[in-house]
C-alpha cells in the first residue's frame, strides 16, 4: 500500500474519510445524528429533543450503509443493523421478538445506533396490505412502540435506509419517529471522483492511472460499481502478472489505465 493507507471498509471501522462524494450528506448526518449523540447534556439544557429516527432514502449502492456506519464510528457509539428482508424471515411471530432484542441490546451498549437496512421490507404502507400481509402490519406497529419507548434520552437513534420515502407507512413518519429525512444521490462526476480516490488509495497505481478520467467516463455508476471497478482492475492487474502460475508475484507490480480499462468493459452500473 501507498502510505499506509487502508483499503476502505476493510473489516475495521468505517470513517467519513472511507465516504466519497457525500460532503453535504455527511454534514447534515453529522448535525443530525452525531452532535446530538456527542453532546446529549447540552441539548437536553437547550431544550431540544434529540432525534429518534432518521432514514437514509436514495438508490442501491449509493452507500447509504456505509454512513450509518462511519457515524456510528465518529460519534463512539455501538452499531447495530438489521436487515429489514431478513427480520421477515422469522418464523411466525419470531420477527416482532427478534426487533424487541435488538432495541433491548441498544439500551445495554447505549450510546448506539440501529441501522435498518431495506425499512420498506418491514414496514410498506399498511393500508395496502392484504389479509395474508399480518406479519408486516404487526411488525410495523411493534417498530413504532419500540421508537416511542425509546423516551426523549437521546443515547439510541435509529438509521433506516429505503429506496422510496413514499412506500413506507405514514405513521412512521410522525414527528418523534423517523422524521428526518436525507436524500443519498448517485454521485455527480465530482463525487465519482472522490469515490474511485478513496477506492483505489491502497492500490499501487501506475502513474498512467487518471482518476479524473475514470471520473468522467462512468456516468451512472454508484458507490457500489465504483468499488467494483477498482476492484476488478486490481485483478486484471494480477492476471496480467500471471498470477495463478506464477509463485509470487513482483513486488513492482502496479495497476495500469489498460487494467481499469479492462475491467470498465466487463461492468454494466
Ligand atoms: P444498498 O441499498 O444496496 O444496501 P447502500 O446504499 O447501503 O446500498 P452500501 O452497502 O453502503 O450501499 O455500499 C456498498 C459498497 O459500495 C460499500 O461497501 C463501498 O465499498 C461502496 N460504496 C458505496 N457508496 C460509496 C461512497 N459514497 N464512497 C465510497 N464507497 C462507496
Amino acid at each position: 500500500t501507498l502510505d499506509g493507507a487502508t483499503p476502505p471498509s476493510s473489516a475495521g471501522a468505517v470513517r467519513y474519510e472511507d465516504l466519497g462524494g457525500l460532503g453535504r450528506v455527511v454534514e447534515r448526518i453529522r448535525e443530525v445524528v452525531e452532535l446530538p449523540l456527542r453532546h446529549r447534556d447540552a441539548f437536553a439544557r437547550l431544550g431540544i429533543t434529540p432525534p429518534r429516527g432518521v432514514l437514509l432514502v436514495g438508490p442501491p449502492g449509493t452507500g447509504k450503509t456505509l454512513i450509518a456506519r462511519a457515524v456510528a464510528t465518529e460519534s463512539r457509539a455501538a452499531f447495530i443493523a438489521v436487515n429489514g428482508p431478513e427480520i421477515m424471515d422469522r418464523y411466525y411471530g419470531a420477527s416482532e421478538g427478534a426487533l424487541r432484542a435488538v432495541f433491548e441490546r441498544a439500551r445495554k451498549e447505549a450510546p448506539a445506533i440501529i441501522f435498518i437496512d431495506e425499512l420498506d421490507a418491514i414496514a410498506p404502507r399498511r393500508d395496502g396490505l392484504s389479509g395474508e400481509k399480518q406479519v408486516e402490519k404487526r411488525l410495523v406497529a411493534q417498530l413504532l412502540t419500540l421508537m416511542d419507548g425509546l423516551g426523549g434520552r437521546g443515547d439510541v437513534v435509529v438509521l433506516a435506509a429505503t429506496n422510496m420515502a413514499d412506500m413506507l407507512d405514514p405513521a412512521l413518519r410522525r414527528p418523534g419517529r423517523f422524521d428526518r429525512e436525507i436524500r443519498v444521490d448517485p454521485p455527480d462526476e465530482a463525487g465519482r471522483r472522490e469515490i474511485l480516490a478513496v477506492h483505489s488509495r491502497a492500490m499501487p497505481l501506475d502513474a498512467d492511472v487518471d482518476i479524473g478520467q475514470l471520473a468522467a467516463l462512468t456516468a451512472g455508476f454508484v458507490g457500489a460499481d465504483l468499488a467494483a471497478l477498482c476492484r476488478e482492475a486490481a485483478i486484471a492487474a494480477l492476471r496480467r502478472a500471471g498470477a495463478l502460475e506464477a509463485a509470487d508475484i513482483a513486488p513492482g507490480l502496479t495497476v495500469t489505465a489498460a487494467d481499469f480499462a479492462a475491467a470498465l468493459s466487463g461492468i454494466v452500473p
